[in-house]
């Protein structure tokens, strides 16, 4: 029965960033599907591990500052481990600078450029090789954003970086599709966490958002929790390289 094949009991996803926002929601998602979860993340996750020890699931986190991929190799290993294995990867950590282009510093450029970019594809990579010596394919998703297909304003670094993820997501499918690992995206839209806050606060930006959103609210963590267990699942076995937006229609206007 096709509900069957969205199920992801017993296998086991690495989420980065998870100890809040869209990052918590999609590793209590993957949780609720059946999955154990590694974390890795800056900071501690605790609410994120009570929630899904009480669905029933192991969570083991890995301490790491994503500007550097010295962290990789032991969540590796912790996943590996911990829960014999890993299936699925969730590169959800992300950081974002806001700066008149004019006065962008390289310091802000090289943060987020390390930590959204960098530092992806290197998990992607240690993800594919983990995968290729268990034999058995897996699943990563990155997370891109609106940006990735818009300028945005006074976020440079940001855009760059999720406008490449968009294109690494696809030449990492064309590579790995083959040996039955499915890479693709979500780009969520414009969501009520605290990478937006800032955007929130800013009563005339945020009016200007909330007028061009068609579903006519900004998304929630939650709105993610679908589409994540969708691409981490057999369902989406012949989905490869493709970016889902998940904006509420913004992309549409
Ligand atoms: P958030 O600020 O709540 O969470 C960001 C996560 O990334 C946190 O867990 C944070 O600790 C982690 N992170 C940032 N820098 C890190 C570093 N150097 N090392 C380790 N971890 C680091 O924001 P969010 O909205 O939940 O964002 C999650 C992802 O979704 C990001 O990639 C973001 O760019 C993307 N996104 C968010 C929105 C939105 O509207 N909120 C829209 C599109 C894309």
């Amino acid at each position: 029965m096709v509900l069957d094949n969205f199920t992801l009991d017993g296998k086991v996803a690495l989420v980065t960033g998870c100890n809040t926002g869209l990052g918590q929601a999609m590793a209590v998602a993957l949780a609720e599907a059946g999955c154990d979860i590694v974390g890795l993340n800056f900071s501690e996750p605790t609410e994120t591990r009570e929630q899904i020890q009480a669905l029933g699931r192991g969570f083991e986190n890995v301490h790491a500052d994503l500007k550097k991929t010295d962290a990789i190799p032991a969540v590796i290993e912790a996943a590996v481990s911990a829960f014999g294995k890993l299936d699925i990867l969730v590169n959800n950590a992300g950081t974002i600078r806001r700066t008149d282009a004019i006065d962008f510093s390289e310091q802000d450029w090289d943060d987020v450029l390390n930590v959204n970019l960098r530092t992806v594809f290197f998990l992607c990579q240690a993800a594919a090789q983990q995968f290729q010596r268990q034999n058995r394919g897996g699943k990563i998703i990155n997370i891109a954003s609106m940006l990735s297909f818009q300028g945005g304003i006074r976020v440079p670094a940001y855009t760059a970086s999720k406008s490449a993820i968009v294109g690494l997501t696809k030449a990492l499918a064309n590579e790995w599709a083959k040996a039955g690992v499915n890479v693709n995206a979500i780009a969520p839209g414009y969501m009520a966490t605290s990478n937006t806050q800032a955007l929130r606060d800013d009563k005339e930006r945020s009016a200007e958002i909330l007028g061009r959103i068609p579903a006519g609210r900004w998304g929630m963590p939650e709105d993610l929790k679908g589409p994540v267990v969708f691409l981490a699942s057999g369902a989406a076995d012949y989905v490869n390289g493709y970016t889902v937006a998940v904006d509420g229609g913004w992309l549409a206007r």
